[in-house]
């Protein structure tokens, strides 16, 4: 056994970190506030890792139930099916950390009301937004659209992810809004198509998950978010993850001048700047 003293603050691990010159102020994750939305197989397992690392609160948003269907992701046990997924994510999280300030918002966001609900919920009353970052772990196209449009309206900071059908392969965006591509300006084809998502459901078909992928996507998204909020390392723009071939492409996805939300004005002076500065 050695004879080192291990010190039993779980922080003192965390501001390692500060001592190692990683970051230059671990502690600024207290005064972060952070928005998951979907607390599916991504964002429950993004909610307790930024939970662990000590974020200053944590808004959540989900419709859904847990179900026993879930329990091939990580998080979620048996004895919470029937539980909303915010209650149930509160219910552990505090326990693994009293001192994060947990919001639980259990709603549907692409309602009309739900739109506005959520905007008003990110918002500070004066038009501009109260968090640091927000997170998209949802699983539909309608969704991001919503938390595009949401983000774009309070100019705020988002990060998309995903994981593909087949489970083998995932994603992660950073979105801001301005000086990246927005949701909208580079749309998957059934959005560009104009195709109701919902009508490509296939009968009996049944799509497939992993707690391997999911996990790893949660890890690139949290990974991502803390560079970003504490300003260390260099935050991605856009990675990719595929697990057969191991290969992890990133890219540099600049605003469309044909943008539907809003950031036709000023576009061409952005794109200017941008090229000033290739
Ligand atoms: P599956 O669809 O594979 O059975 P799931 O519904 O849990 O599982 P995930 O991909 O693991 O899907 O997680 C996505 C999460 O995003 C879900 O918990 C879902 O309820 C939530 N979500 C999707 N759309 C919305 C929305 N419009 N408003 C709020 N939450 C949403």
């Amino acid at each position: 056994m050695s004879d080192e003293v291990v010190d039993s603050n779980p922080y003192s691990r965390l501001m390692a970190l500060q001592r190692m010159g990683i970051v230059t102020n671990y502690q600024a994750i207290r005064q972060k506030t952070v928005a998951v939305v979907g607390m599916g197989g991504v964002g429950s397992v993004a909610a307790e890792m930024l939970t662990r690392c000590g974020v200053g609160r944590l808004l959540m948003y989900d419709y859904d139930t847990v179900e026993l269907a879930n329990m091939n992701r990580l998080f979620f046990r048996p004895d919470q099916a029937g539980m909303t997924k915010t209650a149930a994510a509160a219910a552990t999280l505090t326990g693994i950390n009293p001192d994060v300030a947990l919001e639980a918002f259990t709603m549907n966001i692409t309602t009309l009301a739900g739109f506005e609900a959520f905007k008003r919920s990110l918002s500070d009353g004066a038009g501009r937004s109260r968090v640091d970052l927000v997170l998209s772990c949802v699983d539909n196209y309608e969704a991001r659209m919503t938390i595009n449009q949401v983000c774009l309206e309070l100019s705020q900071a988002w990060m998309e992810s995903g994981v593909s059908e087949d489970a083998v392969s995932g994603h992660i965006q950073t979105i801001l809004p301005g000086t990246t591509a927005c949701f909208a300006c580079v749309p998957p084809l059934v959005v560009a198509s104009g195709i109701d998502e919902r009508t490509l459901k296939r009968e009996g078909v049944c799509a497939a998950s992993l707690p391997t992928t999911m996990g790893i996507v949660a890890g690139l998204l949290v990974q991502n978010s803390l560079k970003y909020l504490l300003e260390f390392g260099s935050v991605t723009r856009y990675l990719g993850y595929s697990s057969l071939t191991d290969f992890f492409p990133t890219l540099d996805i600049k605003p469309s001048p044909g943008c539907p939300s809003g950031l036709e004005e000023g576009l061409d002076d952005l794109l200017s700047q941008l090229s000033a500065l290739q």
